[in-house]
């Protein structure tokens, strides 16, 4: 059957044949959520709460947090919003809670590691997400950035649960998170992989760092591997698995993605409508073709071009 010259984004993310693929967006504070909204948002796949706290010399105060996470979910109330409690520390520095004189920071004490450095801080935190949850109708769940190990995913798991957090997730950016994926899937209900940071990871190469961005790139046969091994995880768990790095916002990328097993895909706004008609041209089984065509390749531009190949045929 002839496909349409071009498919459109209803507002629902779905591959043409009505697989479901949740697209949500990234956000860091309120203005980015209203405009998220109004995009058409199916929700927020990654509330990045640091921003709201960027030079913030001394911790903020639990009522300044729920204000500050409440405005950013109340445009998004009876919808899903996952929140991610901070990943302060390498690019992403917050003066409070700075580690000073670390030789590698991207490999010190940041993300989830602070948080088990500073308890009372991620307590603070995660009792100031769930009153804003309260307040703000919207249907959140909580996830910890840099997990590493199914010890520290199950230590946040208890801690957000003690809290209150009804849904507990993982992000999932080091390697390390992904070969042990079955484990880490028994003690959380979803996890979301931050592909800025797995790649990174996977590659040894610094996400900031121009000079190795061809490393770094999200078509990397390295990193797609890993994504399939992670599916696999997932599917046998009957547990979801998102994405909320910038591969996500890459259209072919985003259908190679569905074909590996990925349910949601978070993005910065603007990306939703592209990937929206992508998915919305193409059914499950070609997505899943253009993830094993890009899985054979052995360099990104060839795993980019063999999956547009498959992707284009009717
Ligand atoms: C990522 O690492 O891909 C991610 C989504 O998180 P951040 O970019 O905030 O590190
Ligand atoms: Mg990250």
């Amino acid at each position: 059957a002839d496909r349409p010259p071009e498919a459109h984004w209803d507002g629902v993310g779905r591959t043409s044949d009505g697989h479901q693929v949740a697209l949500l967006a990234n956000v860091g504070s309120a203005p980015d959520s209203a405009e998220a909204v109004r995009a058409g948002a199916e929700g927020i796949g990654l509330f990045r709460t640091e921003f709201c706290y960027l030079g913030a010399t001394r911790e903020p105060s639990a009522q300044d947090q729920h204000e500050a996470y409440r405005r950013v979910l109340a445009p998004f109330r009876g919808k899903p919003v996952v929140v991610r409690t901070l990943d302060a520390g390498a690019d992403k520095p917050i003066p409070f809670l700075d580690q000073h004189g670390e030789p590698n920071p991207a490999l010190g004490v940041r993300g989830l590691r602070l948080g088990r450095v500073h308890e009372d801080v991620l307590d603070r935190q995660l009792g100031a997400i769930v009153a804003a949850a309260t307040d703000s109708g919207a249907v959140v769940s909580v996830m910890a950035p840099m997990v590493a190990t199914p010890a520290e995913a199950a230590w946040f798991a208890a801690r957000a649960r003690a809290a209150g957090v009804e849904r507990v997730g993982v992000m999932v950016e080091v390697p390390s998170a992904v070969l042990t994926a079955d484990e880490i899937l028994d003690v959380v209900d979803f996890v979301s992989v931050g592909t800025n940071d797995l790649a990174q990871y996977t590659l040894a190469a610094d996400r900031q760092l121009g000079a190795v961005a061809q490393l770094t790139d999200p078509w990397q046969p390295g990193l797609l591997r890993l994504l399939r091994l992670l599916g696999r995880s997932a599917g046998a768990a009957g547990k979801p698995v998102g994405v909320c790095g910038e591969a996500a916002a890459d259209p072919d990328l985003a259908a190679v993605l569905v074909g590996l097993g990925v349910s949601s895909l978070s993005m910065n706004h603007p990306a939703l409508a592209p990937v929206g008609a992508r998915l919305a041209g193409v059914d499950l089984a070609r997505c899943r073709a253009a993830a094993e065509a890009a899985l054979a390749a052995a360099e990104p531009s060839a795993a980019r071009a063999a999956a547009r190949l498959e992707l284009a045929r009717r």
